[in-house]
């Protein structure tokens, strides 16, 4: 299951920064920069198909204070909130956590901790999140997720977006079977569920490129009529 994030940061650079940390580790995030948007944006998601898991909040924000966009989310949504703020007063933290905010982080903090707070407050809210591998080696098969990187016998390979996508998936949790069905959502998308044909797709391509013998895959497995599994790695 992919986790959805609504990130609302108006630090252009830490923004991207976290985006980009959040995505490797396999969160769909989606950003915000001002209170106004990211008020709007949730009122319009969180009665879609997909909602957001958890939502990340700066307090010092252009148009407001990140405060009152966790009075009003709180008021009308249940999910999980991480308030990330570089005030660091108790009671100002401590008015927060009363208003409702799942964990306060200060600012500066490292991503291996905003991501094990993440994991943290999801789990409080009833969510299982393992770290996922971000690293793969078995064979002739490198793939570095943080790098953006994938090497076959130490060559760079070049993968289309979509491609990539689809392998990270299965890094992710790689040894495990992936099904058809949490493939097609996680890569395409919730609307994309019964188009399997363009897994098939896909999953040859991938194995035209990183297969030895693509005919008879060893790292790309099938497993009929339930999905695909990265090979256990070494
Ligand atoms: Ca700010």
């Amino acid at each position: 299951m992919v986790l959805r994030v609504l990130l609302v940061e108006d630090d252009r650079e830490l923004r991207r920064t976290l985006r980009d940390a959040l995505a490797v580790e396999g969160y769909d995030v989606v950003v915000s920069a001002s209170a106004a948007d990211a008020t709007a944006v949730l009122r319009h998601t969180m009665v879609s198909l997909a909602p957001f898991d958890l939502l990340i909040l700066d307090l010092g924000l252009p148009d407001g204070d990140g405060a009152d966009v966790l009075h009003r989310v709180r008021a009308q949504f249940e999910l999980p909130i991480l308030i990330i703020s570089a005030r660091h007063d108790d009671d100002n933290k401590v008015h927060l956590l009363d208003a409702g905010a799942d964990d306060y982080l200060v600012k500066p903090f490292s991503i291996s901790e905003l991501l094990a707070r993440m994991r943290v407050t999801l789990r409080h809210r009833g969510t299982a999140v393992q770290a996922p591998r971000t690293h793969y080696h078995l064979a002739a098969l490198t793939v570095d997720l943080a790098k953006h990187e994938v090497r076959r016998r130490d060559e760079l390979v070049h993968l289309t977006p979509t491609e990539f996508k689809l392998l990270a998936r299965l890094v992710r949790q790689a040894g495990q079977v992936v099904t058809h069905r949490q493939l097609l959502m996680d890569v395409w998308g919730a609307e994309y569920v019964e188009h399997t044909h363009y897994l098939r797709l896909y999953m040859g391509q991938l194995r035209a490129k990183l297969e030895h013998n693509p005919t008879e895959p060893e790292l790309l497995l099938t497993e009929p009529g339930v999905g695909y599994r990265l090979a256990e790695p070494e």
